[in-house]
């Protein structure tokens, strides 16, 4: 889960890294009144998940509170990389005298937190570390042990900080790794992080990336998980505990096991159609996750047909089954369902499904072929 700009700065006004004073707004008008609260000079930011809002022209300064309401009315307008910008972020301005980077990341080659940093931060980065990686410092973390003292020195000494602020950026650095940890985060940038003309370190941008294995260690954050980034359905499923992934095609997929389900798809490609959803339901789910899925299934207006493959172990196909026949009795199927039931209980689960709309097939081939020509209109 990545967290927006906003939300990622006010995690760091809590672990006290300094940022700059502002809040978000959804219209224009709370935009021109936060404006009026700050004095008027402000910068208006884009909320989107997307990098390279400055110079996609998601950032604008105003110089007033009334600009502020024009940039913000534009902006809340805009699409940046294709997302819709819901949302912006008014900040009083800084003096910007120089502009830093630092970030810790989950380095995979190195197996283990890397500290990054930089004098030369900002818009560039990219480029910095491609064209003069030299300019850019890293420090591996033991994350046992968290980032020692010394570390942090050593990266203040490597980006040739003036003196002044050593006190402040190493503070910083350990604040930033205090959030990384406790967030269970993947990323934890600020890009730039300020010095400004009096001499003080801010973070002016900020951006967390939360390791989604750990949402269950963070109840607090099912709040802010954003919605921009993900559909409404694949967020529906999380609530469910079932994975499910959007796809383009037009066949809709339920099954148990992720290796069943991509072979369930290979098998729909191979029968000369496309499935619409990655959809696995895990393993025993109980007839009311299965309700929950076919309904997830049934949302997606481009699902010509639907494809059940079950395959029973600890799973049972008669749950299965009731958990069906519940999805049906509360919304009666708009498409062909295809369904096949191996395994444990599968006896059951037939005698349960006769009489029902559905279309029984035996083998994982066969079951294709009727979910293909279902979808091309041909059942
Ligand atoms: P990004 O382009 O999505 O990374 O957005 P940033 O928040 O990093 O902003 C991009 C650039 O806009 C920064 O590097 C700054 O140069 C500029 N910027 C952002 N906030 C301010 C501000 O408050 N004052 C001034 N003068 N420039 C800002
Ligand atoms: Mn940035």
């Amino acid at each position: 889960m990545r967290l927006h700009e906003y939300q990622s700065k006010q995690i760091f006004g809590k672990y006290s890294i300094p940022i700059p004073n502002g809040r978000v707004a959804s219209s224009s008008g709370e935009a021109r009144q936060i404006a009026e609260e700050l004095g008027g000079k402000v910068v208006v930011k884009a909320q989107v998940l997307v990098s390279g809002r400055g110079k996609a022209g998601g950032i604008r300064l105003a110089k007033s509170a009334r600009e502020a309401e024009d940039l913000s009315a534009n902006i809340l307008g805009m699409e940046l990389k294709g997302l819709p910008v819901r949302k912006v972020l008014i900040d009083e301005t800084v003096n910007i005298q120089k502009e830093l980077y630092l970030c810790v990341i989950n380095d995979r080659s190195m197996r283990k937190p890397v500290m990054i940093t930089s004098f030369a931060g900002g818009v560039d980065i990219e480029e910095v570390s491609r064209t003069t990686p030299e300019k850019i410092v890293k420090i591996p973390i033991n994350p046992l042990l968290g980032l020692r003292d010394f570390q942090a020195r050593d990266m203040a000494a490597g980006i040739d900080l003036p003196r002044e602020l050593w006190k402040s950026y190493i503070e910083i650095t350990h604040n930033l790794w205090n959030v990384f940890v406790d967030f269970d985060a993947t990323m934890a940038e600020i890009n730039p992080l300020v010095i400004t003309g009096d001499q003080k370190l801010v973070a002016l941008d900020g951006k967390i990336t939360i390791d989604d294995n750990s949402q269950f260690r963070h109840p607090e954050m099912t709040d802010i998980r954003n919605t921009d980034g993900e559909s409404p359905v694949e967020i529906e499923a999380q609530k469910f505990g079932l994975s499910y992934i959007k796809l383009d095609g037009n066949i809709g997929c339920l099954v148990n096991g992720a290796g069943l389900a991509m072979t369930t798809m290979d098998m729909i490609y191979l029968s000369g159609g496309t499935p619409a959803n990655f959809l696995d339901i895990g393993g025993g789910a109980s007839a009311e996750r299965v309700t929950a899925a076919l309904r997830i299934v049934m949302l997606d207006p481009g699902v010509k047909s639907i494809l059940i493959n079950i395959f029973g172990g600890i799973t049972r196909c008669d749950e299965v089954a009731r958990g069906i026949l519940s999805a049906l009795n509360d919304t009666p199927a708009r498409v062909p369902i295809v369904a096949r039931l191996v395994g444990t209980n599968s006896q059951e689960a037939r005698a349960l499904l006769k009489g029902t709309s559905l279309l029984s097939a035996s083998s994982i081939v066969e079951a294709a072929r009727l979910a293909v020509s279902a979808a091309e209109g041909g059942i």
